[in-house]
């Protein structure tokens, strides 16, 4: 007998990091477990897919990158999609998840854009679009949106059939996918608590009403079309912790976590097969594999910019590229520093994986030919011919914090019922909460949950699979060419993550320690053959520039080490000074913060300079930590963040932005800076123009619309 074929679906992703690309991928591979066929393809392989002709249902993982662009591999199919008219879609029956950081501006604008343009195209939703936000963990609304996808891509495969059965009986007509319910509000599924869709009916239209009721009865208010205003998820996140005492650790859960029955998501089928061979040809790369297309420079000057006693350490360094004659740059630009994992972490690791020996021996991998992964390829960032040395050093983030799949794969690996029932915990729908309590939010990288699971043993194929890619670390220029021909300077604070009991000694981000200890102790190096190098390369930012037009003012927001790139721009506007006393500069206003004055105020002698030049027109400082107590007498209590700063001068702000036609950029690392800085302006721009927040927040998009309101955040 013929075996009936299994019903399909389309999976297509957008993915800048991987992070899309994987979910797709996790989905694919999960489709046969509930009996369907799954067709995965990246939006940029035209050639896999055909939308035009699509009658099964296809769903969407689309991310959001920069400033709310899309994604490299997505964006032809985003400028060709907003080219097509009327209902050039009106047979495709869709589904979305867009990923985003709700740190940065234009959050899921990407996967909000492509819905925007199917629905214009009248294509009809089968499922509530879900809007994961790596500012909180992507887990939160991922997990509960992928468990009900299931349920939705069979309730619209069913409607889809039956109206196919319609429409060739009644010989006429359009095929009708209900539209879910047009009052469908641009949601957040992270408010949607997992049991909030147990009621959840079979049919695709009604779960996306569903989520929908959930929501509205878990909010009341609907976040703002243009930006969040407040720090999204963390409600439902501590919503979603009810059983997690303080007692439950790591390694151990208490009941009723540890007495419940589990639904543990299904293995990621391995893709990999990896031998290891001893061999005099391995390749003796040192450094980033692609540095052919990077420059190797020197750092050659160090400067601690915080006191001895400051809670952060801020450090400057300034890059030699005098032998580069190509590589200059802007103010505003970034540039890329590729470092390489710590020693001691790999050492420990290539222990821990009992390949110690083997560490020179050269890596081989290839498919498994029996793979059930769908779109299983060799990853393209393990060069062949490397030693495992040079795999763990330079090409796997083995500080990455391991997903839950990773989790769950690691549970095969792991002997003793205590442990790898412990494991099962973490990556079940039932073990969120201390997930995200003792992995996440813990930032645990794998050594260090392998340290606690000691009856783990992956094997390094395992690893391969799920460490993503080393990614380089990104900085923003802190200098101007033509204040310091051929040098480059950028600023930084060496990360710490606090001890923890997986982690009892504490650790330094891997970037910014491994820069703090190649120039430590600073200030270093006299010599300039004793130079440290490291490997660079130049991301410009044409839009995070200075105005053309001198005469044009604008205002800078750059608490912390956000002031860097406006170090930048004050350097170029002091320059630009000089050489044209004459020519008419308009008014530069700079909103700067830091803990203490004495301790952290970065930059203090620059930033004085560039007032008594005249490049600054107006310095507005103020520290969040100083005891208000030895500030000067004053009515009003001091301002502590930029945002406060910000609405004391609000008229000179909105007159800038609004009636001189200025610019506004805002630049830092603060998790919640740009969203304060939002908030402010908005009740700035309320205040001052006397409008209400609707018509406040049109202001302020019209303003991003028009490039003059400009973030470079970095979370
Ligand atoms: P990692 O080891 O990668 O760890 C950082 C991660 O840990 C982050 O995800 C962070 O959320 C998290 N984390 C940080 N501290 C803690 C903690 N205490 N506990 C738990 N988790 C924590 N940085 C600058 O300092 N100066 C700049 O000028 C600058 N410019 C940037 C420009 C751009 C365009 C971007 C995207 C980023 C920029 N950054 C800048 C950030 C920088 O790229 C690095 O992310 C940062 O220096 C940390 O790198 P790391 O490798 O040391 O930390």
């Amino acid at each position: 007998m013929p075996c009936e074929a299994k019903p399909r679906f389309v999976v297509l992703y957008g993915s800048q990091k991987g992070q899309a690309e994987s979910i797709a991928e996790g989905i694919a591979d999960e489709a046969e477990e509930h009996g369907l066929v799954a067709e995965l393809s990246c939006l940029n392989q035209n050639e896999k897919y055909n939308l035009e002709k699509e009658k099964d249902p296809v769903v969407f993982i689309v991310s959001t990158t920069g400033d709310g662009e899309p994604p490299d591999n997505a964006l032809q199919f985003v400028k060709s999609i907003k080219k097509k008219t009327s209902d050039h879609y009106k047979h495709l029956c869709y589904a979305l998840l867009a990923l985003g950081d709700t740190n940065y501006a234009n959050f899921c604008n990407c996967g909000k854009t492509i819905e925007r343009s199917l629905q214009e195209l009248g294509a009809k939703q089968f499922y509530a679009t879900g809007y994961a936000d790596d500012g909180v963990g992507l887990e939160v609304v991922l997990d509960p949106w992928i468990e009900g996808l299931w349920k939705a891509i069979n309730g619209a495969l069913s409607k889809m059939a039956s109206d196919r059965t319609d429409y060739s009986n009644a010989g006429a007509g359009d095929l009708i996918m209900e539209t879910p319910d047009s009052s469908i509000p641009d949601v957040q599924l992270n408010l949607l608590r997992i049991t909030d869709q147990k009621d959840c009916g079979s049919i695709g239209a009604s779960v996306s009403k569903c989520a929908t009721a959930a929501l509205a009865s878990a909010v009341s208010d609907l976040r703002p079309a243009v930006f969040p205003s407040q720090p999204l998820g963390t409600a439902s996140v501590s919503a979603a912790v009810p059983h997690v005492t303080l007692a439950a650790s790591l390694t151990h859960s208490l009941p009723p976590l540890s007495e419940s029955s589990l639904n543990v998501p299904a293995l990621p089928p391995p893709y990999l097969n990896v031998t290891l061979k001893e061999a005099d040809t391995v390749q003796q790369i040192v450094g980033p594999s692609n540095k052919e297309t990077l420059h190797e420079v020197p750092i050659s000057r160090a400067l601690q910019l915080t006191r001895g006693d400051s809670v952060k350490t801020s450090l400057l360094l300034e890059l030699d590229l005098s032998a580069h004659p190509n590589l200059t740059y802007q103010p505003g630009d970034s540039f890329d520093v590729f470092c390489p994992n710590k020693d001691s972490e790999v050492e420990e690791m290539l222990h821990r994986l009992g390949l110690y020996e083997q560490r020179n021996h050269s890596v081989h991998i290839s498919l498994l030919k029996d793979t059930k992964k769908k779109g299983a390829q060799v990853p393209a960032h393990v060069p062949p011919n490397i030693s495992l040395l040079y795999l763990l050093t330079w090409c796997l983030e083995i500080r990455s914090v391991p997903k839950k799949a990773f989790v769950r794969a690691l549970v095969e690996h792991t002997e003793g019922g205590v442990q790898r029932r412990r494991l099962q915990e973490l990556c079940s729908k039932q073990g969120s909460a201390d997930y995200n309590l003792h992995v996440r939010d813990q930032s645990l990288c794998l050594m260090e949950l392998l340290s606690a699971f000691t009856s783990c043993s992956p094997p390094l194929s395992l690893l391969i699979e799920h460490l993503p890619k080393l990614q380089p670390r990104p900085y923003s220029a802190a200098s101007s060419w033509l204040r310091y021909p051929g040098r480059l300077h950028f600023v930084f604070n060496v990360v710490e993550f606090p001890a923890c009991i997986a982690r009892p000694a504490g650790r330094r981000g891997l970037c910014t320690g491994w820069l703090f200890d190649l120039v430590h102790p600073v200030p270093v190096f006299q010599e300039k053959a004793a130079w440290p190098q490291i490997h660079v390369s130049l991301r410009p930012n044409s839009l995070f520039r200075p105005p053309s037009d001198q005469s044009v003012p604008f205002i800078m927001i750059g608490p912390g080490t956000g002031v860097a790139p406006f170090i930048g721009f004050l350097q170029q506007r002091e320059m630009e000074r000089k050489e044209n006393p004459d020519a008419m500069f308009g008014e530069t206003w700079l909103f700067f913060g830091c803990r203490h004055r004495d301790r952290d105020y970065l930059f203090r002698e620059e930033l004085e300079g560039f007032v008594s030049s005249g490049a600054l027109s107006h310095l507005k400082v103020c520290f969040s930590r100083d005891d208000p107590e030895e500030e000067e007498e004053e009515e009003e209590a001091p301002p502590r963040y930029v945002q406060h700063n910000l609405l004391r001068n609000r008229k000179h702000v909105t007159d800038i932005l609004l009636k001189q036609k200025g610019f506004l950029y805002v630049c830092g690392d603060a998790k919640n800076m740009a969203k304060d800085v939002n908030d402010a302006l908005l009740e700035a721009i309320r205040a001052e123009l006397q409008v209400d927040q609707l018509d406040a927040m049109k202001t302020v998009a019209l303003l991003r619309e028009e490039k003059r309101y400009l973030q470079d955040i970095w979370g």
